[in-house]
């Protein structure tokens, strides 16, 4: 079991709202909260996520002169560096015990380069896909001496940390359920869906299979029947970022 499970907002980031609704119109831009998380466990602490990459830092113009100008304007100030983020908790990069990449998008995966020594693990599709892709950011993937773990499918990493295969947003994404020793279970849906009106109302939004997307969303609701999570935590709600700590008071 997970002895604690800390929320951290890692920035954000503003995208195009056609990217989060597709039955909208494009030119104008959404704010997307970004989270990591990190889990004690007896074994030491382990991150899910590592937030977005150091160049980003007071850069909101780091895609201009790119096809993603006016789509995708980064947010993030000193504060939100992976690095700055765990010291805020007591932690040191050196001090992750194993790193659980969702995917390989650069506002989860732009960290994941500090991390030489810990295994990164990852789903193998989303990895072989993401290497030489230049939808990727060579920041978060094609750092070629990181220790990555592939795995393929659902995955327990440990009592407490089960790993969901969930592709469709990207080709290997996945979530984690965790159970930490005072709460019930923890749904981190990362981007099986965005937001809670994606999950519930089926909104298509970014993915790189829509089909596939949605099938892995009604995956999710039926594990969300079936085990009623205390929480179910989105990738990018600006509402649930808005209001967490009011809404999970058992979380830090
Ligand atoms: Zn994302």
């Amino acid at each position: 079991m997970v002895k604690k499970l800390y929320f951290l907002p890692a920035g954000s980031c503003f995208l195009d709202q056609s990217a989060v609704n597709k039955n909208l119109p494009s030119g104008k831009l959404v704010e997307m909260p970004v989270w990591c998380f990190l889990l004690e466990t007896k074994d030491g602490p382990v991150l899910v996520d590592s937030g977005m990459p150091d160049c980003f830092v007071n850069n909101p113009d780091y895609y201009k002169g790119t096809r993603r100008e006016g789509r995708l304007v980064p947010n993030m100030t000193e504060n939100d560096r992976i690095e700055n983020i765990l010291k805020v908790i007591g932690y040191d990069i050196n001090d992750i015990q194993i790193v659980i990449s969702s995917h390989l998008h650069l506002d989860h995966a732009g960290g994941n380069g500090h991390f030489k020594k810990a295994p990164i693990i990852i789903q193998k599709t989303e990895f072989e896909f993401a290497i030489g892709n230049d939808e990727y950011s060579p920041f978060e993937c094609r750092i070629p001496d990181l220790n990555y773990k592939l795995i393929e499918g659902d995955y327990e990493l440990a009592p407490g940390i089960q790993i969901l295969h969930t592709p469709g947003h990207s080709p290997g994404h996945q979530s984690v359920l965790v159970r930490t020793e005072q709460t019930g279970y923890v749904l981190l849906t990362v981007d099986v869906a965005y937001n809670r009106e994606i999950f519930y109302n089926d909104i298509p939004f970014l993915s790189s299979d829509t089909e596939l997307a949605s099938k892995s969303i009604s995956n999710m609701k039926k594990l969300v029947q079936d085990i009623k999570p205390e929480v179910i935590f989105f990738g990018h709600d600006a509402e649930q970022a808005k209001n967490w700590h009011t809404l999970y008071p058992n979380f830090l």
